[in-house]
């Protein structure tokens, strides 16, 4: 990995789950680091690790002068600002389009103009919809099921045509399932792990929508922010597209009796319809990543769970 001493990152997104995780990685490594987040969903306590030694711009995406004040001086922009939910994207797609899409591609214009060199997006394994190849491999047409998922789609396409028609080098990573520390438990739209674990810990019954056979392929947050900064710096990479993933996957029933067993806990679950937009399976061909970025995961789940216990059960202790 190249060394990050001297070097400016923005993390657009930087106080969310991800974003926060990646941040704290970013200012070990040496680099100084930026933020440029709204907080509509991210948090000051989540940037408390990293606190003193970054400079947080609090503003919008959509504001072509905070993004560019942000952007001033910057090698690499890691581009997590989202509304990144799928039940949200389906109750407004209008807005989660704006967000999502006008978003991005006002924040690609500007590295363009400010002279960025490269643009790592969040992208999503939302993309491959229900086609039921398993596992999926990025040569797969994609199949959006969701706003969400097209929105994704849509911000990989412009991120292709930069690179290819402007010279910003741009890599679109398809996170699949990530989860860890500071993930929100706490919308009406929070992803699963957060939800059964302080389910799990409260001895509340674990929600399940569906049958619970649904297959998800879970990556570790600290292993998502490994590959953000491989990412940055490999040079076959550019213009790509490429999953990020443990290469496993496991039925939320599965996942579910593995953290009341890490929990102790006796409460069942129960189930729910299932929700529009849901994925049914859903596995990664992890050999781009492996091949491109020399990106493997190392935090297998159990171990995962454990860390993501450990910090719901203390989340005033800086994870
Ligand atoms: P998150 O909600 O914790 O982080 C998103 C961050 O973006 C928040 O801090 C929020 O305040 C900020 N934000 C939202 N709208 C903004 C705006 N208009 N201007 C500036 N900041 C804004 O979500 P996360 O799970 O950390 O996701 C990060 C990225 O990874 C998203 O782009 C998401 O689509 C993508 N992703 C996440 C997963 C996952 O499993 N969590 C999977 C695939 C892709």
């Amino acid at each position: 990995m190249t060394a990050w001493p001297g070097r400016t990152a923005l993390v657009t997104g930087g106080a969310g789950f991800i974003g926060s995780h990646l941040v704290d990685r970013l200012v070990d490594e040496g680099a100084r680091v930026r933020v440029l987040d709204d907080f509509s969903t991210g948090s000051e306590s989540n940037l408390a690790r990293s606190g003193e030694a970054i400079q947080v711009h609090r503003g919008d995406l959509r504001d072509g002068e905070a993004v560019r004040e942000a952007l001033n001086g910057c090698d690499v922009v890691f581009h997590l600002a989202a509304i990144p939910s799928v039940p949200r994207s389906v109750d407004d797609p209008e807005t989660t389009h704006a967000v999502n899409v006008t978003g991005t591609l006002a924040l690609l214009e500007a590295c363009r103009e400010v002279g960025v060199r490269r643009l790592v997006m969040a992208a999503s394994c939302a993309a491959y919809g229900n086609e039921p190849t398993l596992p999926k491999s990025e040569t797969l047409p994609p199949h959006p099921e969701s706003p969400y998922a097209c929105q994704k789609l849509m911000c990989e396409e412009y991120c292709r045509l930069y690179a290819s028609l402007y010279g910003l080098e741009t890599v679109s990573l398809r996170f699949f399932n990530v989860f860890g520390p500071r993930q929100s438990p706490e919308s009406d739209y929070a992803a699963a792990i957060p939800r059964f674990v302080t389910s799990c810990l409260e001895e509340r019954p674990i929600t399940i929508f569906g049958d619970g056979e649904q297959t998800r392929d879970f990556v570790y947050v600290e292993d998502v922010a490994t590959a953000c900064l491989l990412a940055a710096d490999a040079e076959a990479a550019v213009g790509q597209v490429i999953n990020i993933a443990g290469g496993k996957r496991i039925s939320v029933n599965d996942i579910v009796a593995i953290v009341r067993r890490l929990t102790d806990c006796k409460v069942g679950p129960s189930y729910l319809e299932v929700r529009d937009g849901d994925v049914r399976h859903s596995e990664a061909n992890v050999a781009k990543a492996c091949d491109l970025l020399k990106f493997v995961s190392q935090v297998d789940l159990e171990s995962g769970l454990e860390r993501t216990i450990a910090h719901f059960r203390s989340p005033e202790e800086l994870t």
